[in-house]
Order: C-alpha cells, then sequence, then structure tokens
C-alpha cells in the first residue's frame, strides 16, 4: 500500500516539475493531436467488438443447428425397425446404410460410437469396430456421462483448419445413454462465421476511414486552433516588451476571435495612455512646447546625428526681458498669459524639424539644423516676432522683448554641456549689450 503511495507521490512530482518531454506535451498542439488521436481510435475498437459479437452469434447459431440435425440423428437410430424388430443402432448394416445415406444427402460427416467409444457406423465405411481416433479434452466421453450435447473442434493431418463437431447422447430403453452421435457443422460454422468476416473487411475499412477523416479533421482543427493561440502568445510576447503598436489577427471567430479582439483594445488602450504619459512627461503644460528635459534629450539625439554626419546644429537660448516687471505690474497670470502667447509666436516662425522648449521661467530653448549664419537669421526673426506680436491679456495689450543667445556645433563646441555654456555666455552677452538682440558667444561677432 506504502509503495503504491509512494509510486503515486513521484508521479505527481514528476508531472509537478515537469521536464523537456513534459513541457513538449504540455504544448497545446500534441495534446490536441493526441486527444483526437484516442477518439479515432474508439472507432477500430468499437468494431472490433461488434465483429467479435458477430462472430459467436454465428457460431453459436451454426452450433444450435448442428446440435438439432444430431437429435434428430440419435432419435431415428433408436427407433425399432419395425414390430418386434431389434432397434436400428443394434443393426450394425442397417445402422450404416442410414449413416452412409444420411452422408449422401446432408454432404457431412456422421459418426455413431457406442459408450466404449467404439465407432458403430460412420460416414466413411470400414471404420466401424475401431475406436474412436480423437475425443478432445475427453468431450465425447463426458457428453455420454451427462447427456448435455457439446461441440467442439477437431484438428487433424487431413484437417489442419480444424472441423466443427457436435456430440449429442444416444439414449436406449429407458432413457439409458448407449452411445453418441457425432455430427460435422463445419459449413454451416463457416458460413454463419464467414459473414463475420466481410463484415469485418467492411469495418476495418469503415475505422480507418473514420480514423483518418477524425485526424485529418482534428489536425485542422488543431492547427487553426494552436496557429491562433501562437499569435495570441506572440502579440502578448511582444507587447511585454514594450511594442505597443502590435495588433493580433486570428482566423477563429469564437472564444479565440473575441480574445483576440480584446487584446487589440487592450493593446490600443496602452498605447494611448503611452502617448499621453510621453506627452505629459515630455511637454510644458502653459506653453504646449517641449520642456526641458526633453529639450536636453533632444539636443543629445541631435548632436550624435550631426556629428555622424558631419552637419551643422544650432542652439538659440531665449529669455524674455524684463519679464519680472511684467508680473510685477499686471499680476502673475498676465505673466503666463505672455508666456503662452510669446511660445506660440516663437513656433509659429519656425519650421516642422526645428525643436522649441519651454526651458523654465521665461527662457526657451531652440534647436535648428543649420550652421551659424542661418541661425543668426532665424534668431534675428524670432526676436522681431516677439517684438511686435501683441500680448493681449484682458483688456490690456502689452508688447514684450526677448534676448537671444546663439550658438553653433562644431564653432562654438561639440557637446551639448560646451554648447549650452556658450548659448548662456552668448545670451548673458545679449542682455548686458542692452536686450531685445541676437548675440553670439563673447569671443565671436555678434
Ligand atoms: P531680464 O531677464 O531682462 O534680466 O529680467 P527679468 O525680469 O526677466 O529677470 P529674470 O529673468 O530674473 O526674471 C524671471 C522672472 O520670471 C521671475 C519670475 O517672476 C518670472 N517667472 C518665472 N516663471 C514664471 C511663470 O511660470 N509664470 C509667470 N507669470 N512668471 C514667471
Ligand atoms: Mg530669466
Ligand atoms: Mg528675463
Amino acid at each position: 500500500m506504502s509503495a503504491v503511495r509512494r509510486w503515486l507521490a513521484a508521479l505527481a512530482a514528476w508531472w509537478r516539475d515537469g521536464g523537456p518531454l513534459l513541457d513538449r506535451f504540455a504544448r497545446l498542439g500534441p495534446r490536441l493531436i493526441f486527444a483526437f488521436l484516442a477518439v479515432s481510435l474508439l472507432l477500430p475498437l468499437v468494431g472490433l467488438v461488434a465483429v467479435r459479437e458477430q462472430h459467436s452469434a454465428g457460431a453459436r447459431a451454426a452450433q444450435a443447428e448442428g446440435e438439432r440435425v444430431a437429435r434428430h440423428i440419435a432419435h431415428n437410430i433408436v427407433r425399432p425397425l419395425g414390430p418386434g424388430q431389434p432397434r436400428m443402432y443394434q443393426r450394425l448394416d442397417e445402422l450404416q446404410q442410414y449413416i452412409g445415406d444420411l452422408h449422401q444427402d446432408l454432404g457431412r460427416d456422421v459418426e455413431v460410437v457406442d459408450r466404449d467409444l467404439r465407432i458403430l457406423a460412420d460416414a466413411v465405411p470400414g471404420r466401424q469396430g475401431q475406436l474412436l481416433r480423437d475425443d478432445p479434452l475427453g468431450q465425447v466421453a463426458a457428453t455420454m456421462r451427462d447427456g448435455v450435447p457439446r461441440a467442439f473442434t477437431e484438428r487433424g493431418d487431413d484437417y489442419p483448419h480444424g472441423i466443427e463437431v457436435v456430440a449429442v447422447p444416444v439414449r436406449g430403453t429407458k432413457n439409458a445413454i448407449v452411445g453418441a452421435v457425432l455430427l460435422e457443422y463445419t459449413s454451416t460454422y463457416r458460413e454463419l462465421t464467414g459473414a463475420g468476416v466481410h463484415i469485418t473487411r467492411a469495418m476495418a475499412a469503415a475505422s480507418m476511414l473514420g480514423m483518418t477523416a477524425a485526424l485529418v479533421l482534428g489536425y485542422l482543427l488543431a492547427y487553426g486552433i494552436v496557429r491562433d493561440v501562437r499569435r495570441l502568445t506572440r502579440a502578448a510576447d511582444l507587447l511585454a516588451a514594450g511594442h505597443d503598436d502590435v495588433r493580433v489577427a486570428v482566423g477563429s471567430r469564437g472564444e479565440l476571435g473575441r480574445l483576440a479582439a480584446a487584446f487589440n483594445t487592450m493593446a490600443e488602450r496602452i498605447s494611448e495612455q503611452k502617448a499621453m504619459l510621453t506627452d505629459l512627461a515630455t511637454s510644458d503644460p502653459l506653453t504646449g512646447l517641449r520642456n526641458r528635459r526633453s529639450f536636453h534629450a533632444q539636443l543629445e539625439t541631435e548632436l550624435d546625428k550631426a556629428r555622424a554626419l558631419g552637419s551643422a546644429l544650432s542652439v538659440l537660448m531665449l529669455d524674455l526681458d524684463e519679464f519680472k516687471s511684467i508680473n510685477d505690474r499686471y499680476g502673475h497670470l498676465a505673466g503666463d498669459a505672455a508666456l503662452s502667447q510669446v511660445a506660440a509666436a516663437i513656433q509659429q516662425q519656425l519650421r516642422a524639424d526645428d525643436v522649441a522648449a519651454r526651458l523654465g521661467g521665461e527662457e526657451f530653448g531652440v534647436l535648428l539644423h543649420t550652421g551659424s549664419e542661418r541661425a543668426f537669421e532665424v534668431a534675428e526673426r524670432l526676436r522681431a516676432a516677439v517684438a511686435r506680436t501683441p500680448i493681449r491679456y484682458e483688456e490690456l495689450e502689452l508688447s514684450i522683448t526677448v534676448s537671444i543667445g546663439v550658438v553653433s556645433c562644431p564653432v562654438h563646441g561639440q557637446t551639448s554641456a560646451a554648447l549650452l555654456q556658450r548659448a548662456d555666455e552668448a545670451l548673458y552677452r545679449a542682455k548686458r549689450d542692452g536686450r531685445d538682440r541676437v548675440c553670439g558667444p563673447p569671443d565671436a561677432p555678434a
């Protein structure tokens, strides 16, 4: 008992811990194929049982027929040959005549034996007086002992496939058993059980067909399901790896179709939320321009590109002039309005691939994919645009100016730190020189 329990525990542990083989089997494809195979194997199994049943029913019917005929013979041979005459089985020549005629009529082997298994008459003449050669397992002797008919298969050199024989008792006076009639019923047996061979063949063909159909159908079904599940798994893996643009299309409608639709909706939501978060993390809420962090990240990226391609890149650093006085005079909200309107004016002057950002307070940064000369032109355009843009706040209309420091890569520096440092110096220079102007770094021409 404990050994069985130990064995079960080991089996459970093996199932739980798995292994390469078990992992393989845990996959959906092999499991489905195995299930279909198991179900399709049921078909020939059921067929086999049916054929066996048919065969034994045929055998029983043939045996019953043989028994009926043998009883009839047994009955005939115990009748007196005439009033006051002996019974037929007591007159061996009469008996042999009768059995010989029967053999002619029925085409079957018939033998009559006495209680000592001595042959009284045989379809083949000349065996009279001999002992019965074969009595398999003492079947005939047993029938004469208990009076119960028996059927058996007799094998010999002349009939290696065996012949079917039934033995019934012969009852003389006072119902005493005086011998037995042995009747061959092979032909009936073959006829009745032979139908089973055709049925077996038909059943085997049908089973093979059914099995092939079940396997093909099963394979197609399993293939569709496995393909869709694999697509979903791959899409889920990609989504988990951060590719939120992944979408999945499956062939199935039902649950897998719904699962794919739900997956796509989920991926859609994730990418929307990611876009929202990215926007929140990279933009300045007041002006809608990029924020400081995004500007610095973009500067690094653009510098890498510029260095790799040998192209020029310029940085403008803008600071509004006397901005504090606007806050002081008209209030902080007026200052905010000024900031967003100046940002819009700046953005309006730029091209799509230029980058504008609010670096903090009333300070802005711009990245231009141009060299120093063109950067100065753009900076001058920006300065002029800010200066002529009326800042509207409630019924007020204010004007504001901006000072701009301009630096270019590679002329004024190659790293972001160097460029930003030089841009600060340039801006300081513009402030010092009287504001509302564009300047390069102190050691470069304005
Ligand atoms: P200048 O640059 O010409 O030297 O003078 P300034 O008055 O602009 O001097 P500074 O740059 O030092 O002043 C920045 C002011 O900007 C200080 C602060 O009140 C204001 N400020 C910074 N951030 C905001 C903001 O988000 N909204 C508003 N309304 N004001 C801000
Ligand atoms: Mg400032
Ligand atoms: Mg300022």
